[in-house]
């Protein structure tokens, strides 16, 4: 078995080009299976999924009732041309649009993944608009394509520069480390604010087609905005007659304790951008759900977008399956109990750790930052560089103490599955604080 795995180790450093990695220093357990909250690798470890995935396996592992839904269209069906019409795409678009937070209805392009979903409801606003510029956030991931990869506002852009033309960049909230110089959360949201309201007069407003942003920011940081900041930025939007795209790839389907993140906000955007939980990552999928009255436009011109997975069959009946096991497990608003969960776990282990310089989150979707220094707040791994050697080495330490948490920058992603017991938790939390523990005593640091 170990021998078998060492071999396949091998093949895999040979041939596969992993993603974000430097090649020769890409490693890690070999995988084999899933259940629940855990993963297992070849030699039979068990890894709590304390990130579930890249915050994406909402449903845990294994779901029968989304394994057995692409079985069953898999025998039936695997793919026809997104031209002809399909009974699944036709039942995954009713079912998503209900989800949706328009009174007047909506319609769903589908795509692959969230990059792709980004570039596409991008190309719909402009073609809506007949607007060219974009603005989205520094401190923002969209996706690692070439326009979604422009959209993003950290250092994964740099790669595709000069990028798509016509997308500029703006600040938003971020109270513990404040672009802004502010004090408290009403002073962020207000300053935010008025600094955007700038951006947009100096770009001039009638020349955006769309502000696109992610409710919480995720990969960056697990930024949550103060109170006011959407529904300033949706009425900065409606004055200009700029389209609002929230990204929701991260906080949709039951991450923030609702089915979007728009719900929870109380913010009603343009079009939500979606991909990972609608199938629990189990086969790829995204898309975008635009809101009736915009969709409508395409009824009269053609709408330039399209797949040759637009609509995959076994990505619908996936999401079919997953959409139901959300409904029939209450699973859109039990990240309401596992935030209480971690809102005390993770202060807990603030308490415990000089290393925590701040924690925050919501729902099901928390993020704690790092630093050497209270004082100072210098983080552990800087916001443009490859991961820290601490930071590396607490992965790592981690993945020892069978635990997986996804790491960015200086801060830990807490965003498992939301049907993790309290005790699961408890248990990759505990982890998790001796992890920070031994970091903090380790000599060589
Ligand atoms: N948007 C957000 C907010 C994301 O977090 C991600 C991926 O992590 C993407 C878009 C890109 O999605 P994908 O990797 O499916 O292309």
């Amino acid at each position: 078995m170990v021998t078998w795995a060492k071999e396949l180790a091998e093949v895999h450093a040979k041939h596969v080009l992993t993603p974000w990695a430097v090649q020769k220093r890409a490693s890690g357990p070999m995988i084999v299976r899933g259940e629940g909250s855990f993963l297992y690798d070849s030699e039979g470890n068990r890894y709590l999924d304390l990130s579930a995935g890249l915050v994406a396996v909402n449903l845990g592992h294994g779901k029968e009732q989304v394994v057995q839904a692409i079985q069953q269209q898999a025998a039936r069906l695997c793919y026809a041309s997104p031209v002809f019409f399909h009974d699944q795409r036709a039942l995954l678009a009713q079912g998503l649009s209900q989800c949706a937070p328009w009174s007047e209805g909506a319609r769903v392009f589908f795509t692959t993944g969230g990059a792709e979903a980004n570039e596409d409801a991008i190309k719909m606003a402009r073609m809506i608009t007949g607007r060219q510029k974009i603005l989205s956030l520094y401190r923002s991931f969209h996706g690692s394509t070439l326009g979604a990869g422009t959209l993003t506002g950290e250092y994964r852009r740099f790669a595709g520069e000069p990028g798509i033309p016509g997308v500029v960049h703006f600040w938003g909230p971020y109270l513990y480390r404040s672009p802004f110089f502010s004090a408290n959360e009403g002073e962020e949201s207000e300053r935010a604010l008025r600094h955007l309201e700038l951006v947009l007069l100096h770009e001039d407003p009638s020349r955006v087609a769309a502000i696109l942003l992610e409710p919480v920011v995720g990969s960056n940081g697990v930024l949550v905005p103060p109170a006011g900041y959407l529904s300033g930025v949706r009425e900065l939007c409606r004055r200009h007659g700029i389209l609002l795209i929230l990204d929701e790839v991260m906080t949709g389907f039951g991450r923030l304790g609702a089915t979007f993140g728009a719900d929870r906000f109380e913010v009603v955007p343009d079009m939500i951008t979606f991909a990972k939980g609608v199938t629990s990552a189990y086969v790829p999928l995204g898309g975008v759900l635009v809101r009736e009255g915009l969709a409508a436009t395409f009824d009269e011109q053609p709408l330039w977008c399209g797949h040759t997975y637009s609509g995959h069959p076994l990505a619908m009946a996936a999401g079919l399956g997953a959409l139901a096991a959300y409904r029939d497990e209450g699973l859109f608003e039990r990240a309401g109990r596992i935030e209480e969960w971690l809102q005390r776990g993770l202060r807990e282990l603030a308490k415990q750790s000089p290393l925590v310089g701040d924690v925050r989150g919501l729902g099901a979707f928390f993020g704690i930052e790092l630093v050497r220094s209270r004082q100072t707040r210098e983080p552990l791994s800087l916001w443009h560089k490859p991961l820290s050697q601490e930071m590396g080495w607490l992965q790592q330490q981690l993945l020892g103490r069978g635990v997986y948490a996804f790491c960015k920058h200086n801060v830990i992603l807490v965003a498992p599955p939301l049907t993790i017991t309290e005790e699961e938790l408890q248990g990759g939390l505990e982890q998790l604080g001796e992890t920070l523990r031994r970091l903090w005593e380790e000599p060589s640091f």
